[in-house]
């Protein structure tokens, strides 16, 4: 498969991997928002979070939460983010979670924008969606 991420855990292209087991690995992001930014990913191909099971998303939580030590012990806090398709801003369609540490005074802003006006009608159109969406 033609993915840079599969390709990372393959040991096929390089990175600045830190951390591995069995389902996940950590490697240090070749373009990164601050110090540390951090791409935790499963070892198995994902495109979306969405096609992950229970077991597979313990597993990979279980590595974020020893990133997250890790980045707490070093930095004054930590973004984590996670896009979901190209409309969200994923630009490499390997399941991945951004840890990003955050340090006082790094001026660094993350955020949305809250410009857009969300009505109730809008809010309960997708309340009854989501009961036709089988979860
Ligand atoms: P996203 O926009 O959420 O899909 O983020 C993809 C991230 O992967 C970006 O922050 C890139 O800088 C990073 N990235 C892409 N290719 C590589 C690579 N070969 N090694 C390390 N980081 C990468
Ligand atoms: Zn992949």
């Amino acid at each position: 498969m033609d993915c840079i991420f599969c390709k990372i855990v393959n040991k096929e292209v390089p990175a600045e991997i830190y951390y591995e087991d069995d389902h996940a690995i950590a490697f240090l992001d070749m373009n990164p928002a601050n110090v540390g930014h951090t791409l935790v990913i499963p070892k198995k191909h994902f495109e979306t979070i969405d096609k992950m099971n229970k077991i597979e998303l313990d597993k990979l939580s279980e590595a974020i939460l020893k990133i997250s030590k890790g980045i707490m012990g070093i930095a004054d806090g930590m973004n984590i983010v996670q896009n979901n398709k190209e409309v969200a801003g994923q630009a490499v369609p390997h399941v991945h979670f951004h840890l990003v540490p955050r340090y006082k005074g790094d001026g660094y802003s993350l955020g949305w924008k809250r410009e857009k006006r969300v009505t109730k009608e809008e809010n309960d159109d997708f309340l009854k969606k989501l009961k036709e969406v089988k979860i």
